[in-house]
């Protein structure tokens, strides 16, 4: 079954607002096992949604549009349906009623023009809208289906949910089922990644593989198409045991996990604690830690120590290391590292000290950055260049950070274990 999504709106034109509701339908259907191959925006001009609608109903079975369904003048996507499929419309009772009684709950009476919305095409199926006025209505005409949604999520997420997830069950039997299952990677990049699976990428059909590069990390996505889903989960298994075959090295958590959950569920495992010393993440790399609920568990505390005087007064970073080789310096962030481990009493002390742009300070170049864990038995230091705009570079060094503390971890977790 073909899908086209139509989103209207001129708002989303503009880029003012985000096209929410298609990724969730998009996500949705696809799992649902429909094969959404469209997607079209069209502003609020009756022309356009008019060729838009058509040319949908041309190369698609279903056309699921959204938004345009309020009771205002500016509100042109069921006059548009009801043109094209030539559906005269009638005043809904049942419809009417519940707009009424909508108004009711919040003590005022429906204004005149909300009439507009209890008109109902001939044949249709009407959506009953639990969280709105406009109900959203299902269309067959011929061969094909029309359904149509109101634009504010938390409506149109509500009417899927209970009605039209159901309604397309009913009607279109079982599709099969799409699954997906995303791998992390760190410490390898897009191109030796696809180096390494290139035969597999190019062999697949079913299920897919496909490579992404987001933040510093790699993300490879499985998708399986099955009859069920315990054929579909077998299916992803099997990919992923040949995937991890290749980089297993590389693979650090699948689907939800990222390194702050990954590194907190280590931490958590080992009762292990740390403690962060950030200055030009300004915090960043200890506010990610705190997303993942638990971390006071294992993170101590954390200090920001931006000025020279906080890493001396704070962290007692020598004041003769930071006259000699400055803030931005290998020695530095080892003192800090060691300084904060031993102020909160951690197992791991991470610091972070560097230069996020865009001005270069004590000649440092921009986007140099030092990052050191200090453990029981030593302190690690490594060197990095971050060449993306501040915040950015923010973002990336913190994860970088976590990335080498969870790098330390294992390795001073299997030394013991050697031991
Ligand atoms: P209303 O009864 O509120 O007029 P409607 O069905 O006519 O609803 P729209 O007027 O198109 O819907 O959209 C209402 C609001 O919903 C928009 O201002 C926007 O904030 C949000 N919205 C609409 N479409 C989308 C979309 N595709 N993704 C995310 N938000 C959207």
């Amino acid at each position: 079954m073909v899908v086209e999504v139509i989103n209207t709106g001129t708002e989303l034109l503009l880029g003012e607002i985000l096209n929410t509701n298609f990724q969730y339908l998009s996500k949705h259907l696809n799992s649902m096992g429909f094969d959404v191959l469209y997607q079209t925006t069209v502003g609020d001009n009756k022309n356009r949604m008019q060729e838009a609608v058509t040319h949908a109903m041309q190369r698609a079975d279903i056309v699921i549009i959204t938004g345009g369904l309020g009771p205002t003048r500016g509100d042109i996507t069921k006059d548009t349906v009801t043109e094209i499929c030539g559906l005269e419309c009638y005043l809904d009772l049942d419809t009417w009623g519940r707009i009424d009684a909508f108004f009711a709950k919040k003590g005022s009476c429906p204004p005149p023009n909300n009439d507009k919305q209890a008109m109902i095409p001939l044949g249709a199926e009407v959506l009953q809208n639990d969280m709105g006025t406009a109900p959203g209505l299902f269309i067959s005409h011929q061969d094909k289906y029309l359904i149509l949604l109101p634009g504010p999520p938390s409506e149109l997420t509500d009417m899927c949910e209970k009605q039209l997830w159901p309604l397309l069950r009913q009607r279109f039997g079982n599709l099969g089922i799409i699954l997906s299952r995303t791998l992390h990677l760190r410490g390898i990049g897009e191109s030796l990644t696809a180096e390494k699976i290139d035969d597999l990428v190019t062999q697949q059909t079913n299920p897919t593989i496909a490579i992404y590069a987001r933040r510093g990390e790699i993300l490879i996505r499985i998708t399986a198409k099955a009859d069920s889903s315990k054929l579909a989960i077998s299916m992803l298994d099997k990919a992923e045991v040949v995937l991890r075959e290749r980089l297993a090295a590389y693979i650090y958590g699948t689907d939800d996990d990222s390194l702050p959950s990954i590194a907190g569920k280590i931490l958590s495992a080992n009762h292990q604690t740390v403690a962060f010393a950030e200055s030009c993440t300004g915090g960043l790399a200890s506010s990610l830690i705190t997303d993942i609920p638990g971390s006071s568990e294992y993170l101590l505390g954390s200090v920001v120590t931006y000025t020279n005087m906080a890493k001396h007064k704070l962290i007692n970073v020598q004041q003769q290391t930071l006259d000699e080789f400055g803030a931005v310096s290998r020695e530095t962030a080892c003192e800090m590292a060691v300084g904060v481990r031993s102020l909160m009493g951690s197992d791991y002390g991470v610091s972070i000290t560097g230069n996020a742009g865009p001005g270069e300070s004590e000649n440092k170049p921009v986007g140099l950055v030092y990052i050191a864990v200090a453990t029981k038995q030593a302190v690690y230091c490594q060197e990095h260049r971050f060449p993306y705009g501040r915040v950015e570079n923010k973002l990336r060094i913190a994860l970088t950070a976590i990335s080498m503390l969870l790098d330390k971890i294992n390795q001073e977790n299997n030394s013991e274990d050697k031991i």
